[in-house]
């Protein structure tokens, strides 16, 4: 669930990955190496109590300009590239191997020989979906639409079929998992590109519309039909768009809660008959659903009545294509990245095929990938070494939660009853997923990846009613990045993200601390944020605090979205800081824990300068680094309006002019742009 999940921020990453446009790129069969306080990173011209992200990243930012086929280029977008070329070795040798491959190896082998098969996917053309294009098209009445709509979900996994169906913990028992149905049907990126009035929202959907146009017309209809089936695709999905909520609304988990038993839901959506739609899905017995936004099922039902099939039809056709279009011939690629890439991301050129095909093995078999990956890169020794610093960083918070003036004690003995309840997730999951059911064959791309969608979507499904696995991961080993889980209460770092430049064990304690130690904080501190405090101990959606408390947490934390409402993204474009409120309460808070965890591993040593810089000061530069970013002003656009983050400048000079800390280590003046005369600070 796409609300449900807090992760650590990478702009890059969030929007399907990255990669350099490099011919010369070719499969690494070792990282290369990157220490995590990188001096030619930084400027050391400039003067960091003026802004610090300059002089931290400002080397980084000149020597790194964004490749072609990138939205923006980032430390962490680097690793990621790094990550999928040693991947790309892998598979690159599994895909040649014909003998002594286990059951996983042939899979994730095969699936790659097959993606990188561009011949056979430029001569299957548009063959792949005509299936799925007649199953549309012999579609008789609305009433069959639910048989038909629960069978193109399943075999695309794909949100754009009108709405998002699966499975999550139940919010007010978190050890149920029932039956979720969401909003979703959109093509754009959010519901705001479908309402905002603006001269620039109202290009994009004009642009929107004639990329609609170009698709139909790959499907064969004549230009003026083509023409017509997309300003009919625009106005159902504004229906859908206008009753959907708001990102900063979604940020409310009281309002995605709303468990219908099944008479309830028939009576929210009488032209939608839910037995038909269940009933393929192996859920015919399911009796309750929670409807995340019943506004929209309104609109949708409403939608379902006043449409003409065809038009239902004409939407069905286009999400087929859509949904498709990564796995289909050029024709069908190009003109997706035209518009999808170029036109809202500033993208140049396409990703090469290889990182495309890598992406996609992590995507559908990422665990059985993920497990070659482990093997090669994360060792027992990186595993204690990271859980010793992630227990170092809780026990830095169970202080800070001791010693807080604006806390009563009922609410403290909570909070730290919630902190120790906490499961921390280091570098892979204990059980490894069972891959057994989906076959993989390297003369049929398309159907691997139907039946890897498939296989995720009924796995997804087949939890409905069964006990909760505690144990199970939503990032894939390979990931650059990490989150935390209200629900689960727990917090995940894939061994992708615990490598240098982000942990690297050559280097003194401080960068460390300051980097992946600033990490491990902000992923527990989302466990304490505006949405990750409304859950208890167990996971559940449950008030814990006293009302004076949590007055006194949203006066705290209104001073940060004060704040950061002041910094612009890009052009008159500010931070929609409500949409960033909990990620920037992570930032401050997590480098507040791991300042404070450092110090007390540093109490008993005297570490040193090195390269003119004090220890102090290789802490903030060490955490600073792991946000140097370029980006594209279409991208950071797009990241305005979608993104819970605020841009890498922010999250760090944002968080150092509320440390008295870094004040001191840099011996900052009063007056200076890096001190704020009015802190903010909540943990
Ligand atoms: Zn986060």
């Amino acid at each position: 669930m796409r609300a449900r999940t807090i992760t650590l921020a990478l702009l890059a990453l969030g929007c399907g990955g990255a990669a350099a446009a490099d011919s010369n790129d070719q499969p690494l069969t070792s990282f290369p190496y990157t220490p995590s306080l990188n001096l030619p990173s930084m400027d050391r011209n400039a003067d960091p109590c003026v802004d610090f992200y300059q002089y931290s990243c400002g080397g980084w930012m000149a020597n790194n300009p964004i490749p072609a086929d990138q939205a923006s280029w980032s430390v962490y977008g680097k690793l990621y590239h790094d990550n999928q070329r040693f991947l790309w070795g892998i598979l690159a040798g599994l895909a040649q191997q014909q003998e002594g491959r286990t059951d996983n190896q042939q899979k994730i082998g095969d699936y790659f020989a097959a993606c990188m098969n561009e011949t056979a996917i430029e001569q299957a053309g548009a063959r792949p979906i005509a299936p799925m294009l007649a199953s549309i098209a012999a579609l008789h009445s609305k009433s069959a639409l639910p048989a038909l709509l629960s069978q193109l979900q399943l075999s695309s996994g794909d949100p754009g079929f009108f709405f998002s169906f699966g499975s999550n913990q139940d919010f007010s028992d978190s050890t149920q998992i029932i039956a979720f149905a969401d909003a979703g049907g959109l093509g754009l990126p959010d519901r705001d590109y479908y309402t905002d009035t603006d001269a620039h929202a109202r290009q994009l959907r004009t642009q929107y519309q004639q990329h609609l146009t170009r698709v139909f017309g790959l499907l064969g209809d004549e230009p003026a039909l083509a023409a017509r089936n997309a300003t009919t695709v625009l106005r159902l999905e504004t229906l859908l768009a206008q009753a959907s909520l708001k990102l900063v609304e979604r940020r409310d988990p009281y309002k995605l809660f709303h468990k219908l038993e099944r008479p309830a839901l028939a009576r929210l959506t009488p032209h939608f008959d839910w037995a038909s739609y269940l009933q393929p899905l192996g859920l015919a017995d399911v009796k309750v659903l929670n409807i995340a936004e019943p506004k929209f099922y309104a609109a949708f039902d409403k939608l379902l009545g006043s449409a003409s099939l065809g038009d239902l039809k004409t939407y069905l056709r286009w999400h087929a294509a859509h949904s498709a279009s990564p796995y289909l011939s050029r024709a069908f690629e190009n003109e997706r990245f035209a518009f999808f890439d170029h036109t809202l991301r500033g993208v140049e050129q396409q990703k090469p095929r290889w990182q495309r095909c890598v992406t996609q093995v992590d995507t559908l078999l990422g665990e059985a990938l993920g497990r070659e990956f482990v093997a090669r890169v994360f060792g027992p020794e990186l595993k204690t070494a990271t859980l010793r610093m992630t227990r170092q960083i809780e026990q830095a918070m169970r202080q800070d939660i001791e010693s807080l003036a604006w806390m009563s004690a009922a609410t403290r003995q909570q909070a730290l009853a919630k902190l120790d309840s906490i499961v921390n997730k280091i570098g892979y999951p204990d059980h490894w997923r069972d891959y057994g059911a989906v076959s993989v064959h390297a003369d049929d791309y398309f159907g691997n990846v139907q039946r890897g969608a498939s296989f995720e979507a009924q796995r997804q499904l087949a939890k409905i009613g069964k006990p909760l696995d505690r144990s199970e991961w939503g990032m894939t080993p390979p990931t650059v990045n990490a989150y935390y889980n209200p629900q689960m209460n727990d917090i995940n770092f894939p061994a992708g993200v615990l490598q240098p430049p982000l942990y690297d064990p050559r280097l003194d304690d401080a960068p460390n601390y300051g980097n992946t130690g600033g990490t491990i904080g902000h992923e527990l501190t989302h466990g304490f944020d505006d949405e990750g405090r409304q859950f208890d101990s167990a996971g559940n959606l449950k008030d814990w605090w006293t009302a004076g408390d949590a007055k006194n947490f949203q006066e705290r934390t209104q001073c940060i979205v004060d704040q950061y409402a002041q910094y612009l993204v890009v052009d008159d474009i500010h931070i929609n800081s409500r949409l960033t409120l909990g990620e920037d309460v992570a930032d401050l808070g997590g480098l507040i824990l791991a300042h404070m965890a450092w110090a007390a591993q540093t109490a008993n040593d005297k570490p040193e300068s090195r390269d003119g810089l004090t220890p102090e000061q290789r802490f903030f530069v060490g955490y600073a680094q792991w946000a140097c970013a370029n980006n594209r002003p279409e991208n950071l656009r797009l990241h305005a309006k979608t993104d819970p983050h605020s841009p890498g400048r922010y999250r760090v000079n944002g968080l150092v002019v509320n440390m008295p800390e870094f004040e001191h280590a840099f011996a900052c003046k009063a007056a200076q742009p890096m001190v704020s005369n009015k802190r903010c600070r909540v943990w």
